[in-house]
Parts: C-alpha cells; sequence; structure tokens
C-alpha cells in the first residue's frame, strides 16, 4: 500500500514537471529545436561531417539561434535550387547558406543582410594554364549548380560556354578531378574551400579573378519584416563584437581566404 502511494506521488511530481517544461517551452522556445538550411558540402561555410556541422555559415546561423531564443538548430540540406521552396513550404525557418540577395529571389523570400561579400571565380586544374579568367572560357566545358546565381552570371558573360548545370558544387568538384569538365564557377570563398581540402590539395588552383559580387543575406519567410528586423539586428551585434572577424578567420583563414572589400557589409534596411 505505501508503495503504492509513493508510485502515484512520483507520477504526479513526473506530470507536473513535465507540464512545466511545455509551458517554459511554448514562451521561450527553451528546449525546443528550430530548423535551419545550410550547405552540408561546402568547407569553410556549410560542412556536414557525421554529426557535426562547421563553416562560417554554421557559426552564424549557431549564433542566430541563441541570440534569438529560437531553440537548439536542427541542420537541414540546402542545396541551391531548393533554397526558396523550403523557405516557401516552411521546411526551415530560415537559411544560412552561401545565398547571394537578388531581385529575382526576393519575389518569393526576403533577406536579412548582407553579411558577407564574396565575389565570383574559377576553379580549374593545377596543371592548367590555359584559362585565366572568364574572357578564356570559349570552347571549355564549365560545371556550376543549378539554381545559382555563378550559373546566370557566367552564362551572360559568356554566352557561348558549354555550361554543365550539376545539382552539387561536389559534384562539380569530382567532374573537374575526372576531366569531364574543365571548370567550376562559383563563389571564391566556395572555391577556396575545395582548394584547401586535403583529397584536393595540389589538384586544383582558383584562378583568382573574381566578376561578380555576391552579398550574402540570411533568406526568411517573404514579408516577415519583424523577424527580418530582428537577425539584422543579430548580424550588426555579431559584426560589432567580433564575432563575425573571429567566425571569418576561423573557418575561411585555412584555405587562404582573406575577406575582400566590402566586408564586413552593412546589412540593408528590412523591408
Ligand atoms: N552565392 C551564389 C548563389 O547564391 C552561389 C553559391 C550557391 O549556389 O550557394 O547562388
Amino acid at each position: 500500500m505505501k508503495l503504492g502511494r509513493i508510485s502515484v506521488a512520483t507520477i504526479a511530481v513526473g506530470v507536473a514537471l513535465g507540464l512545466a517544461a511545455c509551458g517554459g517551452g511554448a514562451s521561450t522556445a527553451t528546449g525546443g529545436t528550430v530548423k535551419i538550411g545550410i550547405k552540408f558540402d561546402q568547407p569553410g561555410l556549410g560542412l556536414k561531417s557525421g554529426a557535426d556541422y562547421t563553416g562560417m555559415d554554421v557559426d552564424l546561423a549557431k549564433y542566430l539561434a541563441k541570440e534569438l531564443s529560437l531553440g537548439t538548430p536542427e541542420f537541414v540540406e540546402a542545396v541551391s535550387a531548393q533554397r526558396e521552396t523550403l523557405i516557401q513550404t516552411d521546411q526551415v525557418k530560415f537559411i544560412v547558406g552561401t545565398y547571394s540577395i537578388t531581385d529575382a529571389r526576393k519575389e518569393k523570400v526576403s533577406f536579412a543582410g548582407p553579411y558577407f561579400i564574396a565575389g565570383q571565380d574559377l576553379l580549374v586544374r593545377a596543371d592548367d594554364n590555359s584559362i585565366t579568367g572568364v574572357e578564356s572560357l570559349n570552347g571549355k566545358k564549365l560545371c556550376s549548380v543549378k539554381g545559382s546565381t555563378s550559373a546566370a552570371n557566367v552564362q551572360k558573360a559568356v554566352p557561348g560556354v558549354n555550361l554543365q548545370e550539376y545539382g552539387t558544387y561536389t559534384l562539380c568538384v569530382d567532374a573537374l578531378k575526372a576531366k569531364n569538365v574543365d571548370a567550376l564557377t562559383t563563389d571564391d570563398t566556395i572555391l577556396a574551400g575545395y582548394a584547401a581540402q586535403e583529397a584536393n590539395k595540389g589538384l586544383m588552383k582558383v584562378v583568382g579573378k573574381t566578376f561578380s559580387k555576391e552579398s550574402y543575406g540570411v533568406g526568411l519567410k517573404k514579408g516577415d519584416t519583424a523577424f527580418c528586423q530582428k537577425v539584422t539586428d543579430a548580424i550588426n551585434k555579431y559584426v560589432s563584437s567580433g564575432e563575425w572577424q573571429k567566425a571569418v578567420d576561423k573557418n575561411l583563414g585555412p584555405a587562404g581566404y582573406k575577406a575582400g572589400a566590402g566586408n564586413p557589409p552593412t546589412p540593408a534596411p528590412c523591408s
């Protein structure tokens, strides 16, 4: 009998604690999770290695989740062509994934930022001296990724280019190594990460002549100005506190990448 009563009491306390935890969760999101879109295959930016996520974008994503009390990040892969859809269909709360702010994308999503300025460049095999810039791409086989500004920009710059569009940048790196393409084009940040990867050391090089300005923003639900403002305030704090510089040094430094002119940028007003 006595034992029975203790058991009942224990259950009652347990239920009460459970309810308290739920109440706290609802009001502050403590204990909850937040789905965040990142890249999974871009060293230095967004990289999944087992259960670990690293990179400049991952660090900003974690900072935003903490600073805005959104919950524990649950990272979702956001390949270039899927980003707008992931946001529009609420599969992620926001995306930090080398996501350039463009007018076309602003038709579907909103952006906080920019938080970083990159530029489009070319990655070629280390022994290839025939490609020295975008002007030497005629007749060359080029790889880029579907739904990226990189593919759109290069098609505009070199209308006659033989462009192969793949689903991810790692597929382009593999194609470059296998000599199925002559070059890979995307942001210099991403290319520096690949060139410095252990498995690619000495095999490829970044040409070093950028031909676009890529302003990275945090993609979020179109028209959610209140959330955009919170993210913008957090980005400003990220920069002013020195965290931005720390993240850049830690994540892009090992690849020998230095943030170029315009960094760190001042985020634009949310509209
Ligand atoms: N920053 C460019 C873009 O948003 C290229 C990199 C990427 O595909 O993520 O399209």
